[in-house]
């Protein structure tokens, strides 16, 4: 049992595979240029890049899924090029469903002249209450000529052609209700941030889809598991046009607690300045989870572990961060940082009246990471929490020194030590003691840092359809702790992943710079739901 674990570790869990791949194997991830990725869109990226590559040795297009002409920016399409290569994903083929405006333009005709589309200008409500109910619209039985007409006039963008809309004559009353009517061409005069003003009517998700598949020669579509209802649609068009043949193949939408995974509210928050920006290591964007520490490697990890479950469930971030922690703790250096504002000075009686260093090892299992001048002397720090847990004669372990007895210990009124004064026991035992502290010698250039660490945005697991988020958000998110860690940290880079001995994993996300502190960002390690 545990090599079968193993094993599906190693491979995910996608044994499943997709249905007749004799013919090659084309996938594509189709992102809408209107955000930054999220870790949900990651999802989709990494299983179609798994399929395309690592499993069939086919071929994966990023397709830019740009017919919305309100909402798309050319900073985006950059920003999930970056983030794709961030992600290790390398994309055989870059296209847009913008390059295809006219052949699509062209299979709307052809519906049209074969009655398989109408022109209608029933208002948006009263539409959405007849799809409802099955109810016929009172154009479904116009003429292609009346039909086509009308697409001229939605065409010019015209007052009159606004008003219209171009509907896929499928059925009134289907019981699922994706095959009532769907649009599939909409009027929009406003310019195109790649085809300018060249177009005034564009085609929908659900009409370009199924088309740009089949021309491109994808062979198996992807989709999340709300699109099920719409599969049938797609094969319907398909069908209609007598296109050639692309499967269908779905997987679950991945969804965290107290986490929103929408390009629209995330947008807000950042409109707002509720975070600091797309790469807010508060924000769920392929960015902000990387800010925050977390590993491409584990990202990919938890996504291909979570295999082809159709289960929508609302995942915990405990797993991700421990998938995470696999990763970073045997390349995280060791460091040392005391609570500066809540710190103890002590003095150690027997240690030698000069100070003197030592190399040490940054990991003591990963040579690699090379070594770190430990200061040894007299006068040190600690964190008052530590120092105030202290016993007159207690023995205590200074962590990579030795041992030592508390000789005097002087409190003030609350309870905080004002003094403390340590007797080295080197020939103590440190597998008897109950504490192990950390410290940092005083004869030492320490270096000013900050630690912070984060909470989620959001105070509710799951967020209802009709929540508004502005009434569930944390009132404090970020924690500050101003601290003095060992002079080795100013060699550290922005990026560099360390350990501080007892406080945890930390990402540096702003390098010492004189008289700038070093800005260290708390990676969460699954421990508290964190
Ligand atoms: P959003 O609502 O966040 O904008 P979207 O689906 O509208 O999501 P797209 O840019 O159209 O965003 O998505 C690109 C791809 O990512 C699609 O194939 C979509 O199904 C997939 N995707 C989006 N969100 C998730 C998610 N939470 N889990 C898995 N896949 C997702
Ligand atoms: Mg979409
Ligand atoms: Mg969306």
């Amino acid at each position: 049992a545990a090599t079968e674990e193993k094993k599906k570790e190693e491979s995910g869990n996608f044994e499943i595979g997709l249905e007749d791949t004799s013919k090659g194997v084309v996938t594509r991830f189709p992102p809408e240029p209107s955000g930054y990725l999220h870790i949900g869109h990651a999802k989709a990226a990494v299983i179609n890049d798994y399929f395309a590559h690592d499993k069939y040795k086919g071929t994966l297009i990023l397709r830019f899924d740009d017919t919305n002409p309100t909402k798309e920016k050319e900073e985006f399409q950059d920003s999930i090029v970056e983030d794709l290569e961030l992600l290790g994903i390398k994309p055989d083929k870059r296209t847009h469903t913008s390059d295809y405006f006219q052949e699509l333009h062209d299979y709307c005709v052809q519906m049209i002249k074969e009655g398989t589309a109408y022109a209608d200008d029933t208002a948006q409500e009263v539409m959405r209450q007849q799809r409802m109910e099955g109810i016929p619209s009172k154009e479904r039985d116009a003429s292609p000529d009346a039909n086509l007409a009308h697409f001229k006039e939605m065409e010019k963008g015209s007052e009159e052609g606004k008003r219209w809309c171009i509907r896929a004559k499928i059925s009134v009353d289907d019981p699922n209700k994706a095959m009532r009517d769907p649009v599939i061409y909409r009027c929009n005069p406003q310019p195109h941030h790649r085809t300018g003003s060249t177009w005034k009517i564009y085609p929908t998700y659900d009409f370009c889809c199924p088309i740009v598949d089949s021309i491109e020669g994808v062979t198996h579509a992807l989709r999340t598991t709300e699109y099920k209802d719409r599969d049938a649609q797609y094969q319907w068009f398909l069908k209609a046009l007598r296109l050639r043949n692309v499967y269908n193949w779905d997987f679950s939408r991945l969804n965290f607690i107290r986490t929103l995974l929408s390009k629209r509210k995330l947008t807000k928050f950042v409109d707002t300045g509720l975070v600091w920006g797309w790469d807010d290591p508060r924000m769920p964007t392929v960015r902000g989870v990387r800010r925050r520490g977390c590993t491409v490697e584990a990202l990919r990890e938890f996504i291909l572990k979570q295999g082809p479950s159709k289960n929508i469930v609302n995942l915990d971030w405990t797993t991700f961060w421990a998938t995470n922690k696999k990763y970073i703790d045997p390349i995280a250096g060791r460091y040392t940082a005391v609570d500066n504002k809540n710190s103890v000075t002590a003095t150690v009686r027997g240690a030698s009246a000069q100070p003197h260093s030592e190399q040490k090892e940054l990991h003591l299992k990963n040579k690699e990471l090379g070594t770190k001048k430990v200061v040894y002397s007299s006068s040190i720090v600690l964190d008052q929490a530590d120092a105030s847990s202290f016993a007159q004669d207690e023995e205590i372990t200074l962590m990579n020194w030795g041992n030592a007895i508390v000789r005097s210990i002087s409190r003030n009124d609350a309870g905080l030590v004002t003094g403390l004064e340590l007797e080295l026991n080197l020939a103590g035992d440190v597998k008897k003691t109950k504490k192990k502290v950390t410290w940092l010698s005083k004869d030492q250039a320490l270096v000013p840092v900050e630690l912070v660490d984060f909470d989620f945005l959001i105070t509710k697991d799951k967020l209802d359809e009709d929540d508004n988020y502005e009434d569930f958000l944390t009132p404090q998110t970020e924690f500050r702790t101003e601290g003095l860690a060992d002079e080795n940290v100013v060699r550290l880079r922005e990026g560099d992943i360390i350990q501080f001995d007892r406080k945890g994993y930390f990402r540096v996300d702003r390098a010492y710079s004189e008289g700038k502190p070093a800005v260290f960002f708390q990676i969460p390690t699954g421990k508290g739901g964190k």
